[in-house]
């Protein structure tokens, strides 16, 4: 007979598992791609050593992103929310950690999006995962046949991408959605090693928004990528081509946020996010 969970502990929605929350590294939640021994960046030149060591390792970048403490502010504010959750989930334990990169370890599509919501990935441990403007990127790469299933409900559902993979520019969520520049600067080098790791294959990345879209030219900058002069400027289906020292040119695209502030609105429909994922299908064709 199983025992029931410690007060502390809530079982997790598809394993009945309990868990703490946060959730303890190693502890079985699924996909938590850490160990308890996965090594914890807990300043900004952490990251960069830590990032670094793992160069080449995707599994092992997703797994040290995903313990990572290089932020106070940001650490302090996702764990809040993990401590005190939201009603309408009342009983379900909470992630309560950065939500690291997610997807087909050799895509062709990186989807690159802000940070995780403090209800969404910060609850479920997987990148736009659980709530509404995940089941319009989900839905839409399903769609587009990238992704097995069209709803992305939690970690563990089952949901399978082919082809594509997701990551957020600052990997924990922030107050007001708001990362400050410093954040920005502190997580990039997650960004940098993960698109590294990933070039070989890497052929288009759709970036989310204005925020999004800087971050991934940032991105290419450091790694040594050509990015056209004057800076190009976000756009609901702005293209440039970023050329690789010895490779094929990976093509950046935008598209508005999937945000409930542009679905709601009207400012970004089903069928403008389907004509963007068809235009990376394009894009690819061409290169
Ligand atoms: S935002 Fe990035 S660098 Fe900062 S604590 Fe989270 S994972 Fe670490």
């Amino acid at each position: 007979m199983t025992s029931p969970p410690a007060p502390a502990e809530q079982p997790h929605p598809i394993t009945g598992e309990p868990f703490a929350s946060p959730v303890p590294p190693g502890t079985g939640w699924p996909e938590d791609p850490a160990a308890p021994d996965t090594p914890v960046a807990r300043t900004a030149a952490d990251v960069v050593r830590l990032a670094g060591e793992a160069a080449g390792d995707l599994a092992e970048l997703e797994a040290r992103q995903s313990v990572c403490r290089a932020c106070p502010r940001l650490v302090a504010w996702r764990e809040e929310v993990a401590a005190t959750g939201r009603r309408s989930y009342a009983g379900q334990p909470y992630w309560g950690r950065p939500v690291p990169g997610w997807g087909d370890a050799a895509p062709w599509l990186l989807v690159v999006g802000l940070a995780p919501a403090a209800h969404g990935g910060n609850r479920t441990g997987r990148v736009f995962t659980g709530d509404r403007s995940g089941d319009w990127i989900f839905g839409a790469l399903h769609r587009a046949g990238l992704g097995g299933q069209a709803e992305s409900v939690h970690a563990g559902d089952g949901l399978k991408l082919d082809g594509a993979r997701i990551a957020a520019a600052v990997r924990c969520a922030p107050p007001a959605n708001k990362p400050t520049p410093l954040e920005r600067d502190t997580c990039a080098p997650w960004l940098d090693r993960e698109v590294r790791a990933i070039e070989g294959s890497l052929e288009v990345m759709l970036a989310l928004g204005a925020f999004a879209w800087d971050a991934a030219l940032a991105c290419a900058r450091r790694l040594g990528w050509t990015v056209p002069a004057p800076r190009p400027r976000f756009g609901h289906g702005a293209a440039t081509s970023l050329a690789r020292p010895g490779g094929a040119p990976v093509w950046l695209l935008g598209s508005y946020h999937v945000s409930q502030q542009n679905t709601f609105t009207g400012k970004l429909t089903e069928p403008m996010l389907d004509a963007v994922l068809g235009s990376a299908a394009e894009l690819r064709r061409s290169r």
